[in-house]
């Protein structure tokens, strides 16, 4: 049969967060004590009056329309206006079973070449390749914290500068936790501009990011402009599937053609989650407080993470957003030589069998072998009780080394192994 399967596909493994999770429970079944900092999924419950929202839908049966439930869409829309100021109407959004799926329906209806920059999420490159379309990768460096450059952004474009283009921004960052500053973000946004580059802007970690300001890019280049989000990160609901998509007007044949496509697959997402998910989107006192609450957490657990690291001598960039840290091994690359390890795949290998720590390295998210890059999402925490054992705990004064060592106890004797092994 194998002769049969399309070329693009053929050969390709799963994608590796979901592989390396699976090779981490198989472990963990084993009975080996299993850190998991593969898989990048919300350690916090769904928000509780989004869960009773989808209580209260349960018998929601019918096939909604194919770009999505209208209260839901006006309820991004406003959102949107709330968050950013963003002017969006409900017919500029489209819901999808998660971001991903519109990601890559919108490969599929948009030709032109991908750009991205290296280090990228996992999944937009085999999206791509699959479609058969060719992937760009951006140069970045360590010193700009892996943010792409308007510069090389130029750099790149002046060469053709009539090729048509799409552009995946993604900040906060999967895997850097790295954000973008508003003259950062608007220098950007003039390149695209120039270029007439089709911008998607990935802000499904927006809400996480820790300052809780957020900005899009789409204030700065509206025109071109598709801006990714959806419940997976901030509302702790990957498994529930549902991603938006908002497109400026001008934009509207790439909505109309991607809506052609979901029709003909996935018809139209989930109706209980997409009833749901309106409460999401409409927020309130509650949702804002569990974000303040998770931002925290998670901006606590990233500055002792980044201190415990420094000291050992493994370099990072400051996250400014979600739960990744990229951290650059390269100063141990002679004591990984003559352990007989050669590249960071290897790293993450015998990292796992000796250390029960699962990582990812960089070369999934498009960084070569020998930068000794891993990826790490610190989310190996009960994060239901961390929101729990921080009610009455003021918001102003940093989580103290006893309270990380209590209620994280995983994410920081993972780090602590990862810190002793690479330095015996
Ligand atoms: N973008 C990024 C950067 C991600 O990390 C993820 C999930 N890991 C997604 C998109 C996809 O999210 P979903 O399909 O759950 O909306």
């Amino acid at each position: 049969m194998k002769q049969y399967i399309n070329p693009s596909i053929a050969g390709r493994e799963p994608s590796a967060t979901l592989a390396i999770n699976e090779q981490a429970n198989r472990l963990k079944a084993a009975g080996q004590t299993i850190y998991k900092f593969g898989l990048g999924q919300s350690p916090f419950p769904v928000v509780s009056p989004v869960v009773e929202a989808l209580k209260a839908n349960a018998k929601q049966k019918d096939y909604l329309p194919v770009t999505g439930l209208p209260a839901l869409c006006e309820a991004v829309a406003a959102y949107y206006h709330r968050t950013q100021g963003l002017d969006y109407k409900a017919e500029n959004i489209m819901i999808g079973p998660g971001s991903k799926e519109l990601m890559f329906i919108l490969q599929l209806a948009y030709k032109g070449r991908l750009l991205l920059p290296a280090p990228s999420w996992v999944s937009y490159g085999p999206q791509a390749e699959i479609i058969g379309r060719q992937v760009q990768w951006l140069p970045t460096r360590a010193a700009d914290g892996w943010r792409l450059t308007p510069e090389t952004l130029d750099v790149h474009c002046s060469r053709e500068p009539d090729q048509p283009r799409l552009l995946i921004l993604n900040y906060p960052n999967n895997p850097t936790g790295v954000s973008y500053t508003t003259d950062q973000l608007r220098a950007l946004a003039g390149v695209a501009r120039r270029y007439r580059i089709l911008l998607l802007s990935d802000e499904i970690y927006g809400e996480l990011d820790f300052s809780g300001r957020h900005h899009s890019i789409a204030r700065y280049y509206p025109e071109g402009t598709i801006v990714s989000g959806g419940l997976s990160k901030w509302c702790g609901a990957g498994g529930w599937r549902l991603g938006t998509f908002a497109f400026p007007p001008e934009l509207d044949a790439v909505r109309k053609a991607m809506a052609v496509v979901a029709s003909e697959t996935f018809t139209s997402t989930a109706a209980p989650i997409q009833y749901a998910a309106v409460r999401a989107f409409k927020g309130g006192d509650a949702i804002d407080l569990y974000l303040k609450q998770s931002r925290f957490i998670l901006k606590n657990l990233a500055d002792w993470i980044q201190g415990r690291l420094t000291t050992a001598g493994i370099l990072t960039a400051r996250p400014d957003g979600a739960f990744y840290m990229f951290p650059d091994f390269s100063p141990f690359k002679s004591v990984f030589a003559k352990r007989g390890i050669g590249n960071a795949g290897e790293l993450c290998d015998r990292l796992i069998t000796e250390t029960g720590v699962a990582l990812l390295p960089g070369t999934d998210f498009g960084r070569a072998g020998d930068e000794w890059l891993l990826r790490m999402a610190f989310v190996d925490f009960d994060g239901a009780a961390a929101l729990r054992a921080l009610q009455g705990h003021s918001l102003n004064s940093s989580l103290s080394t006893d309270f990380l060592y209590s209620h994280f106890e995983h994410v920081v004797q993972g780090v602590d192994k990862i810190c002793a092994w690479v330095t015996a």
